[in-house]
């Protein structure tokens, strides 16, 4: 029986992907060598995206301020690291059982240069890693929300994605008109506790042609995020300002580049934390062993902007599929104040 787009997606569903999208390769020309799939498998006729839902309840221990782990476990690293890939490799199984090779590619970091030339001449040097939203927009999945958070009509800024690289010639999903889901409301510029995400009226934008559309989202301080996200922030971190209140580390007035930051905050997050004579018990020491040993590193802003604020944002406005019977938030979030200076 021929292989159809049809019979990959109802796999994936049965699998337990929420959504499938699928795109020709033509429509990744022009695309970065580093990130182009064409690089990981010049046969490749369709890029196939999958991905599985972040349940809204991850995020309620953060919103109330009363539970962490569960988010860094169910919505960041088993997500993306298990329940997700499994799905996912389960399909590209199905599409060989088919005849048809299929590449499941984990939805690396394509910033991340290669230090080692190219293998032979004309080719980029590995590794190639597709940009995994850019991907999802041209398998008609959805649309980069100015945030640079991928966003569905189904599930608005609620999911993790991977990919399929396959030679299997699969009838192409529409894309989502840009527009569609992002209405520029800027919620989440206003709640993003690392202040990264520069407003509208900023023109900071990083502008991408794709498949003749125009897509653009907030060029967004990701060294920045990735202080907050990793607990480096006091505006964001009960953590760190409940037992290091002298550490003023204000990530709002920082002026550092993204690399700096990324470099501060990826050693700190590699850290092998122990209890040591300053810290008998110190709670943020257990609190990050804790995290590393269950997840291997922590999530504690929680999306605060990106996804929380959007998410409410677009139930609220009827702009997504996804209802509840009770609103996200019923009460005041909670605020550390800023420290001065
Ligand atoms: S909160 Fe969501 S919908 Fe509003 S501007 Fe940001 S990404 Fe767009
Ligand atoms: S993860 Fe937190 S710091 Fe990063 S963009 Fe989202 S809200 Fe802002």
């Amino acid at each position: 029986m021929p292989l159809t787009a049809q019979m990959v997606k109802e796999f994936g569903l049965s699998r337990g992907l929420d959504l499938v999208g699928i795109a020709p390769v033509e429509r990744f020309e022009g695309a970065p060598e580093q990130m182009d799939p064409r690089y990981i498998f010049p046969a490749a006729r369709s890029v196939i995206v999958t991905a599985r839902r972040i349940p809204r309840g991850t995020y309620r221990g953060i919103e109330e301020g009363t539970h962490w782990s569960n988010y860094t476990f169910y919505a960041y690293n088993r997500l993306n690291m298990f329940f997700r890939p499994l799905a996912t490799y389960e399909t590209a199984c199905f599409i060989e059982d088919h005849g048809f090779e299929a590449v499941p590619v984990y939805p690396g970091v394509p910033e991340c240069n290669p230090t080692r030339g190219p293998l032979r001449p004309g080719q980029p040097g590995p590794d190639v890693f597709p940009a995994i939203r850019i991907a999802a927009v041209a398998g008609g999945l959805g649309e980069i929300g100015w945030s640079k958070v991928f966003l569905t009509r189904q599930f608005g800024p609620r999911q993790r994605l991977g990919m399929i690289v396959t030679d299997a010639d699969l009838e192409p999903d529409p894309i989502v008109p840009p527009g569609s889901i992002c209405d520029r409301c800027m919620a989440c510029v206003r709640d993003c506790p690392g202040h990264c995400i520069p407003h509208v009226r900023d023109n900071q934008v990083v502008r991408i042609k794709l498949a003749g559309q125009t897509i653009e989202w907030a060029d967004v301080h990701m060294g920045k995020c990735t202080l907050t996200h990793h607990g480096l922030n006091v505006e964001a971190s009960p953590f760190l300002a409940r037992d290091c209140p002298g550490l003023r580390l204000n990530v709002a007035k920082q002026e550092c580049s993204e690399e700096e930051a990324y470099k501060l905050a990826y050693t700190i997050a590699g850290a092998t934390w122990r209890k040591t004579p300053e810290f008998p018990s110190g709670r943020v020491v257990d609190y990050y062993k804790t995290m590393l040993d269950t997840t291997g590193y922590y999530a504690v802003c929680g999306a605060k902007g990106c996804i929380r604020a959007c998410m409410m944002h677009l139930e609220q406005t009827g702009r997504i599929e996804a209802t509840f019977q009770n609103e996200f938030r019923r009460r005041e979030p909670w605020v550390i104040p800023p420290p001065e200076g």
